[in-house]
């Protein structure tokens, strides 16, 4: 009997007649998958969590393509060749991504369960404009001749649509490697496809190791979470896995306070760990998306911090090809004078302590 998980990427939703079957198709989102040249799709589980009648649906603008990705007067040409620092002197696979001393990001895999309208991969993931290599083998022999890197990012696409053996394979690679100490994986699944989260699965990357597997998900929206969710993050966790969450900050679908807060509120329900909220990358054809960049700093500000529980503050980061900028709210400190700081909380109120000498 074939998966589950495998049934659902078997019977992607990704023609107008299929995505006729959840939701009323409106006028715009006709157009758009009848004109533009661009991947589209999602599980049909993730599709069945869409709003039947509201186009401004969160889920629905995440997969359904937009006439508005034709425009793009703030993108950068060429992103990702900036962004992961692909045109340095370093000569490294193209499964390799490089910013840090002590870690890289290995890309293993160019399939997603959704492909998101707002990804600042979209160029290699879903135009398929940027033709790279990941060749595994390459890349893990790359590693292996890099003593120096200690955690090894393993993204996409998303690797956790590689079949159990390869992901074995792979992590197993990875684990004998003596200076690896750590292992990260970045998966959509848990969310868009939580049926991949299986007792192979388990066997294959779980158990009690002493280099570790990290996932961190990526959660939007407090609809995409359910009941099936926290269970498959329930199973993760059940064998050693721990499970965090990277957001992007996104126009319209989470950037008030109310969407925001019972966000981040509704993953540490779900036992998910909020680790970043990303502003949404300057990529071609996602200008729709983006917000000012002082938005995340003010919705932590507002929603977060003081306001609820402090697990549940993630920090708010802007990628670039230097690496990740925090952009964290600053309103703390007032003033500060030769005897004194003068300090104020999310309320505004003000107090004071004693400054020391250095
Ligand atoms: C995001 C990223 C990392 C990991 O950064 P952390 O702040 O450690 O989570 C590493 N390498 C690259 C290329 C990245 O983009
Ligand atoms: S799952 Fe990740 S890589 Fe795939 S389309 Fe979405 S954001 Fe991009």
């Amino acid at each position: 009997m074939i998966e589950e998980w495998l049934e659902q990427m078997k019977n992607q939703v990704n023609t107008l007649e299929e995505l006729k079957k959840y939701i009323n198709v409106s006028d715009d989102e006709r157009e758009a998958i009848e004109t533009l040249k661009t991947k589209w799709g999602t599980t049909p589980y993730f599709a069945s969590l869409m709003d039947k009648d509201d186009p401004n649906c969160p889920i629905r603008k995440q997969v359904i393509p937009s006439l508005k990705e034709q425009i793009n007067e703030y993108g950068m040409e060429n992103y990702l060749v900036w962004k992961e620092n692909r045109a340095t002197e370093e000569i490294r696979p193209d499964s390799i991504a490089r910013q840090y001393h002590d870690r890289v990001a290995f890309t293993v895999m160019q399939v997603c369960g959704i492909y998101c309208r707002h990804c600042f991969r979209k160029e290699l993931v879903v135009d398929r404009d940027l033709q790279l290599n990941f060749d595994v083998e390459e890349g893990l022999a790359w590693i292996a001749e890099h003593p120096e890197i200690r955690d090894v990012l393993i993204t996409g696409g998303d690797p956790l649509l590689l079949s159990d053996e390869k992901l074995e394979y792979l992590i197993a690679k990875l684990r004998e490697m003596p200076h690896i100490e750590m292992i990260r994986i970045g998966s959509r699944l848990p969310i868009v496809l939580p049926h991949r989260i299986t007792e192979g699965l388990k066997k294959a990357i779980g158990g009690f190791h002493h280099v570790p597997v990290w996932i961190n998900t990526q959660c939007n929206h407090p609809k995409e979470i359910t009941e099936k969710t926290a269970k498959a993050v329930y199973e993760l966790m059940s064998c050693g896995i721990n499970v965090g969450n990277q957001a992007v900050l996104l126009k319209g679908i989470n950037d008030d306070v109310d969407t925001f807060r019972e966000l981040h509120q509704k993953l540490l329900r779900t036992r998910i760990r909020p680790y970043y909220v990303f502003y949404c990358e300057p990529a071609p054809g996602i200008d729709h998306f983006r917000t000012p960049v002082e938005k995340g700093a003010e919705l932590i500000r507002d929603a977060l911090r003081g306001h609820t529980t402090g697990l549940a503050q993630p920090m708010y980061v802007l990628a670039t090809n230097i690496g990740k900028i925090p952009l964290m709210p600053d309103y703390y400190i007032v003033d500060k004078n030769k005897k004194e700081y003068t300090v104020r909380n999310y309320k505004g109120e003000i107090t004071k302590i004693p400054k020391m000498p250095d």
